[in-house]
């Protein structure tokens, strides 16, 4: 199994292993501004050093000798350059992190989005859009606020850790201890924070993704809410959502409460004054060593107070890698198998023997029959019968359990899936039309086509008409901004795609819309006129369709129930004379 039915090449490859083994394998193409990133922040901890150590200097001076009011001003001269110099290089270092931070945001992403367009439709069928979405922009954001101003910090501030540790024994040994002391305090503290703070945070990542599922099926079934006056209803299911994304902040908000950095700050700030008293007590140090001291101690309240903060950034963010590194790298079912067969197709099509079942729920037994090139075949059952189900096996939009299909003589397993793909077309039940021109949905298959082979398929599809009723013709946007279109007029459409992309199989899936027969009589002759030089497979109700298809084939509940003409099975066929019946 592959992650996979189709890739996108790209100049770089990432490394799915593991949430941080990917984050890594991103972050690290970037290693120039990563260097900047930790440079800036070494530099910076070093400086925001030099005061502490120049102030004591400066005591211990003006003890010494009070009137020595030019190295005051030479102390008070090289704070102002060491903070300058630390401000510029705080400027390098945070656009540095920003830099990486949204590149990460834009190649994840883009990884992303190229990793759903290739899942199989078994994938789609079980992950619900609202969760996509969310994961695709809410998580992904989530990354980049992770490394910027999430790990900017972390790194930023575990510097400012390191000073007094450095700094403090060059005064006099004894001095480590407090530093020490609250590095180790520090970590433990900081991992037993992470430990309870990720389940938090992965929780808060998946009831927005829940939050976001309830709202965007509320959104897209809007009407069917609408018809069934269920708004109050919704209102009520995406509130009751909302609480429950709710709870999991508050559960956050409970454990980063609970961050108490800054009561051990406090703790040992005060043992490192009573410490620096204590030596200067016994002769062992300056008074200017106590300043300079203390100054050093302070540095830990940068980590200190953004520690709660940026550690709960890169919770969050290692939570939404790992949720978006969960879609990239589910598996699935079908491959593109690249290097299969890809030849011209004829249009022979044949049924061997297939069983196909949805998660385990039987829905087509044994079927089997072959349609030749050119042919047209229909075929007929009641709803629920399996026939849209044949449709989907063909083009391998699913993957049969047991039996073949064989398309020119060729397993479609065998087949190269961009290939069998690009010349089969199917018109679904439920024709999905862009939210771009008419003329761009039309040419949605065959992006190439010119204005002219637009307008010739559209001819063809008895679509040119009422396309150019419309205020910009050809340019007339469809969907949110534009026009909506009857289910005839997409129907058309539809065809007209087909027309444009010429394919040797057609399958036609329009098992619904009732239709008034001015336009029922424009789609049979554009269904004519497309079935024509292909093999065309037709899912219908409509009797003018059915009754000229070379071959019909009757499904019952998942089995064939007949095969043959329309005069053979009006003869012989009594579940062919049922439906018949039950059509007219
Ligand atoms: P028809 O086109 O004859 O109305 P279908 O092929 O659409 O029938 O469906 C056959 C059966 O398979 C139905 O019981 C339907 O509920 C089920 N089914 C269809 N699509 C799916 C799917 N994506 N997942 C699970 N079950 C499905």
């Amino acid at each position: 199994m592959t992650t996979a039915e189709f890739t996108v090449q790209r100049s770089w490859k990432s490394d799915r292993r593991s949430p941080l083994l990917w984050l890594w394998s991103h972050i690290r193409r970037n290693w120039i501004w990563i260097f900047g990133v930790f440079f800036g922040a070494l530099a910076n901890a070093l400086l925001a050093g030099a005061p502490a150590v120049l102030a004591g200097q400066a005591f211990d001076t003006l003890l010494a000798d009070p009137s020595s009011t030019t190295f005051l001003l030479r102390t008070a001269f090289l704070i102002a350059i060491t903070q300058i110099t630390r401000g510029l290089l705080q400027v390098a270092r945070n656009f540095s992190a920003e830099l990486i931070g949204q590149r990460l945001e834009r190649d994840t992403r883009d990884e992303m989005y190229g990793s759903l367009m290739g899942k199989s439709m078994q994938f789609h069928d079980s992950h619900p859009a609202g969760d996509l979405m969310a994961r695709a922009t809410n998580d992904v954001r989530e990354m980049n606020l992770m490394f910027n101003p999430g790990l900017n910090l972390v790194v930023g501030s575990a510097s400012f850790l390191l000073v007094p540790l450095i700094a403090a024994p060059r005064i006099n040994p004894w001095l480590v201890l407090a530093p020490i002391a609250y590095l180790l305090l520090y970590i433990i503290e900081t991992w037993r924070y992470l430990r309870e703070l990720n389940p938090a945070t992965r929780s808060v990542r998946e009831e927005f993704g829940n939050m976001n599922t309830t709202l965007a099926e509320a959104i897209d079934g809007i009407e069917t809410v609408k018809g069934a006056a269920q708004e109050l209803r919704e209102t009520d299911r995406f509130r009751r959502s909302l609480a429950t994304w709710r709870t999991a902040f508050i559960w956050q908000g409970d454990i980063e409460a609970k961050f108490i950095h800054l009561l051990l700050l406090g703790l040992v700030q005060t043992a490192a004054l009573a410490l620096s008293l204590f030596l200067y007590e016994r002769g062992q140090i300056s008074v200017g060593d106590v300043v300079t001291y203390n100054g050093l101690m302070l540095l830990f309240g940068f980590p200190t107070f953004v520690g709660q903060f940026a550690y709960s950034q890169v919770s969050s963010g290692l939570s939404s890698a790992r949720r978006v590194l969960e879609i990239i790298d589910e598996k699935t079912a079908l491959d593109e198998n690249v290097g299969g067969y890809d030849q011209p197709m004829r249009g022979a099509l044949v049924f061997d023997n297939v069983t196909f079942s949805y998660a385990g729920m039987p829905t087509l037994e044994n079927v089997s029959f072959s349609v030749q090139p050119g042919q047209t075949i229909a075929i007929v059952g009641q709803t629920g019968a399996g026939k849209s189900t044949v449709a989907k096996l063909i083009n391998r939009i699913y993957d049969v359990n047991s039996g073949r299909v064989l398309v020119d003589g060729v397993d479609v397993r065998d087949w190269d899936l961009a290939a069998l793909r690009r010349q089969i077309s199917i018109i679904e039940q439920d024709i999905f039309l862009f939210s771009r021109s008419v003329s761009d949905n039309i040419a949605f298959g065959c992006q190439d086509a010119d204005r002219d082979e637009v307008e010739a398929a559209a001819h063809k599809a008895q679509a040119h008409e009422f396309i150019l009723n419309f205020r910009d013709g050809y340019e007339t946007e469809i969907g949110e901004r534009g026009v909506t279109l009857s289910g005839g007029q997409r129907q058309r459409l539809a065809l007209a795609r087909a027309f444009l992309t010429d394919p040797q199989i057609l399958i036609l899936d329009d098992s619904t819309s009732a239709i008034d027969s001015a336009t029922e009589d424009r789609i049979q002759r554009a269904i004519e006129e497309a079935s024509r030089g292909r093999t065309t497979i037709l899912i219908t109700h409509r009797l003018s369709q059915i009754r000229w298809a070379d071959q019909i084939v009757v499904l019952k509940k998942g089995r064939i129930a007949a095969i043959g003409t329309h005069e053979d099975l009006l003869q012989q066929s009594e579940a062919y004379r049922n439906i018949f019946a039950s059509y007219e």
